[in-house]
């Protein structure tokens, strides 16, 4: 039940963006979280400052023509969604996939908005993508994708007003393309403008592990208050693309051991644990998938369709997409016996998932916090950027593993400061929106 000031919002939000379930899911978390906010202090109720909030400062859609490798005309749909811009430029990852709707990127550019603000660096929130499918396509009609995609999007940005970077379905690749094409667009080497470059044209090291290494800090840290680590316990992380890789990577430098991965047909286990250079070499350099990874590997068993969570693990990280974790897989994962959920992707619990752990007190970091990793380092690139600088790997991972610690520390902070020890989905979503209520309490009605 929300607050009742906050109700009338939560359906003004319902009756305004129609049909749009992902933004409604994403916007009742945050206002479930308000509640206790507004008891406080009252004045963050003031100016329609919620109502603001939950508003985007501007909505792009755009048309993106490209001519595929047949010589035939495809058109797809390109959207970018400014969502904040209290605490800095837009900032927020481009995804292509299939499933990508209006409202899909307005979850998530709500969701990048908190994140980006827990994070404590100066940028705002902003998500942008395509319902481009780029499974199945040569690296030429992506090239041409991506130049397309850009002739139009570029002029809505810049360094200091938004600065895209990577998600699902787009990588280093995409994003060479697409700063190729700014570059060309505008005649200006602005590298501030994109992060997730290459490291030799102003891309910073550790951004391609930083999600993934972030969120296992994050965990990590959770772990601590319960008095244990990794070292020695079985995981489960869903997905197999760039999040999952490098949970996978920094699980097993602390010990622990993952016995399973998954991709969108199926899932693999190998009670011995996922050997990480064959699924590196699958998928990061062939674009295969993890069925190509259980027919090289005698130990491992593929279950094509099934649920990843059935799997007995102390560890669960959600690192796939939105809503993958139901409400039954949480109830699985209990009574199996798990200790930590920590979500790699954003959003991939259902309300009802993220319930069933807080209820069996299992230890739950929200994508919000726990995934801010990936961002931060983009910001650590940004700052690169502007000062001409380029860190070593050593400095960079310190910096990120500083960052994380911060955010699981703010966030246990505040979900005891207001009464809920433990629950980091208060934690991290409280802390998220006073951040971006100051800055913008302080700017005035904009
Ligand atoms: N797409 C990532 C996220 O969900 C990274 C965004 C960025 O680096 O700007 O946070």
């Amino acid at each position: 039940m929300l607050d009742e000031k906050l109700e009338p919002i939560y359906a003004d939000v319902l009756r305004r963006n129609a049909g749009e379930e992902e933004f409604h899911q994403a916007v009742h978390e945050v206002l479930d979280s308000l509640g206790a906010v507004i008891a406080k202090h009252p004045h963050y109720a003031e100016n329609a400052l919620i109502e603001r909030i939950c508003e985007p400062e501007r909505q792009i859609i755009f048309r993106v023509p490209w001519v595929d490798d047949r010589g035939q005309v495809q058109i797809n749909r390109g959207f970018r969604v400014q969502f904040n811009s209290a605490l800095g430029p837009y900032k927020g990852g481009l995804r292509f996939h299939p499933s990508v709707l209006l409202g899909t990127i307005k979850f998530l550019g709500f969701e990048q908005t908190f994140k980006n603000a827990l994070t404590g660096m100066p940028i705002g929130g902003g998500k942008g993508g395509s319902d481009f499918d780029p499974k199945g396509r040569s690296d030429a009609e992506i090239m041409r994708f991506c130049q397309s995609f850009m002739t139009e999007l570029g002029r809505h940005l810049g360094e200091y007003t938004d600065v895209p970077a990577g998600d699902i379905g787009v990588g280093g690749r995409e994003i060479g393309y697409m700063f190729g094409q700014y570059k060309r667009m505008t005649n200006r080497y602005e590298s501030g403008v994109l992060t997730g470059k290459g490291l030799t044209w102003g891309g910073s090291r550790v951004r391609t592990e930083a999600t993934g290494y972030g969120a296992v800090y994050f965990v990590e840290r959770m772990l601590r208050r319960r008095s244990t680590q990794f070292d020695g316990k079985k995981v489960i992380v869903s997905g197999a693309g760039n999040v999952a890789i490098y949970t996978i990577e920094k699980v097993q430098k602390l010990g622990g051991r993952v016995i399973a991965c998954s991709d969108s047909n199926g899932y693999v286990v190998e009670e011995s644990g996922i050997d990480l250079a064959l699924l590196k070499e699958i998928k990061e350099r062939k674009r295969g998938r993890v069925s190509d990874y259980a027919m090289a590997r005698k130990g491992a068993t593929y279950v094509p369709n099934g649920r990843i969570w059935d799997v007995p693990a102390d560890v669960a990280m959600p690192s796939a997409t939105q809503n993958e974790l139901t409400g039954a897989d949480a109830k699985t994962l209990v009574r199996n016996g798990v200790l930590a959920v920590g979500e790699g992707a954003n959003m991939p619990c259902t309300p009802e998932a993220v319930r069933t752990f807080i209820d069996a007190n299992v230890l739950f970091g929200p994508g919000k916090a726990t995934n801010a990793g990936g961002v931060a380092t983009s910001a650590l690139e940004m700052q690169q950027n502007a000062s001409r600088d380029s860190w070593s790997f050593e400095t960079t991972e310190e910096k990120l593993r500083t960052i994380m610690h911060s955010i699981h520390d703010n966030c246990a902070q505040t979900a005891d400061e207001y009464g809920s020890p433990g629950n980091y989905v208060l934690g991290a979503n409280v802390t998220g929106f006073i951040r971006v209520a100051e800055a913008m309490q302080a700017m005035g009605v904009v």
